[in-house]
């Protein structure tokens, strides 16, 4: 994949560049905003200083002389997509080209090396690599655990208010607590991070339910798994197994707790792919695999309960844990999506529009409308019909950089 890489760098940084204050326009497109609108069909988006400056029907949008017309005619143009469980530390470099190539122009980065992913950040906003916008986390805040890296450990309350202005001072966008944070340790630091105003993505800490970290304040809610497992230590917890977790969480009591999501405004990234390739594909043997398989599917059931009471949910995939794969693991998170009961525009909206208004960004990213940044995801099926369609991708834009796609990706296996 470092071939790849450099492939991708050194062709385009060039080429990146010299487009950036040329203006470009998609021409006789049809158009799927993602603000929930029918689709448009036959319409055009004018793009320049890298973002979208004109939406309109085809025949009443004017193409200024000079501008670079790409035909849209049979092709589909959605927003670039948000990965919102990712971790490029552990992805390394080679993540980039693959999650442009896949059309994921922003990750949410759940927990890595602070000071790596800068340099990539600003080398990023610099022109002088390829990648998507980056949100992030920095060290993961954790209990003490052996052969991890990239944690801040946390044993005591006051260590976990101080981690809070340690994270804060150093410019985070987030703090990503994760399972080994002791539960007195962990309600100290949600405390904390209310009074600074700073979000908290919560890895469920062992002996804390997904009901308290949902009162606490969590800002997102990680991995469909974490719910069955808070069931086993939740207040009058009956389960004894993640089998029988799963099944009681399916009944009344998932449903009160996905009430509590609502009305508390708690996000949930499932991240069902990870579960999949972490619990059912890589098992290569059948006894294990029957009921990873079952709890899978209900999972799959927990998530389309959730959706239904109204959870807000985000795609992601957790790329790179279980060698799941940057880019391209997060369009099987949105077909798991579909097979949870979302529409396939529900599904879309995942990776798109709910994420920027998880992130507070609604006016930059999200959608298709004059002012966004222009990402964008040139589609040769309509992915409303078949939610597999978003990966027949034609073109990428990125913050108003056009790249085709057949073009790279021919380009890359020649040289592989
Ligand atoms: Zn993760």
């Amino acid at each position: 994949m470092c071939k790849w890489f450099l492939l991708f760098c050194l062709t385009y940084p060039l080429a990146t560049t010299a487009q950036r204050d040329k203006e470009l326009a998609i021409t006789h497109v049809t158009i799927i905003d993602c603000t929930g609108a029918a689709p448009e069909p036959n319409s055009s988006v004018i793009i320049g200083n890298g973002h979208i400056n004109v939406v309109g029907p085809s025949d009443r949008v004017t193409i200024p002389a000079g501008v670079r017309v790409i035909d849209g005619s049979g092709k589909f143009l959605i927003p670039g997509l948000w990965d919102m469980h990712g971790h490029l530390t552990d992805a390394s470099e080679d993540a980039f080209p693959l999650l442009i190539m896949n059309g994921v122009t922003g990750v949410r980065d759940m927990g890595g090396d602070l000071a790596q992913i800068d340099r990539w950040r600003s080398e990023i906003d610099k022109g002088l690599r390829v990648g998507p916008h980056i949100i992030r986390a920095g060290p993961f805040v954790d209990g003490p655990k052996e052969g991890v890296s990239n944690r801040l450990t946390v044993r005591t309350p006051a260590e976990a208010r101080q981690a809070i202005h340690n994270l804060k001072a150093k410019g985070v966008d987030f703090i990503k607590v994760h399972n080994a944070l002791p539960p007195e340790a962990f309600f100290a630091l949600m405390d904390e991070a209310r009074k600074e105003h700073i979000p908290v993505a919560v890895h469920l800490p062992n002996g804390v339910s997904s009901a308290e970290a949902s009162d606490a304040g969590a800002a997102s809610l990680e991995h469909i798994e974490t719910i069955s497992e808070s069931a086993l230590w939740r207040k009058g917890a009956t389960a004894k197994t993640v089998e029988q977790a799963v099944d009681e969480n399916l009944g009344r009591a998932g449903q009160e707790l996905f009430q509590r999501f609502a009305k508390n405004g708690t996000w949930y990234v499932p991240t069902l792919v990870a579960y999949e390739r972490g619990f059912v594909l890589w098992s290569n043997d059948p006894e294990s695999l029957k009921p990873r398989l079952d709890v899978h599917e209900k999972q799959i059931e927990l998530v389309r309960m959730m959706h239904k009471a109204g959870v807000p949910i985000m795609a992601g995939s957790d790329f790179s844990d279980w060698a799941l794969v940057p880019g391209v693991d997060l369009h099987n998170e949105l077909a798991l999506l579909v097979e949870a009961g979302f529409s396939p525009m529900a599904a879309l909206q995942a990776a798109t529009l709910n994420p920027a208004k998880f992130l507070g960004k609604t006016d930059t990213f999200g959608t298709i409308q004059v002012g966004r940044v222009a990402d964008l995801i040139l589609l040769s099926a309509n992915p409303l019909d078949d939610i597999s369609h978003t990966r027949k991708i034609n073109a990428v834009v990125l913050g108003g950089n056009f790249y085709p796609l057949p073009a790279i990706r021919a380009q890359f296996l020649t040289s592989w």
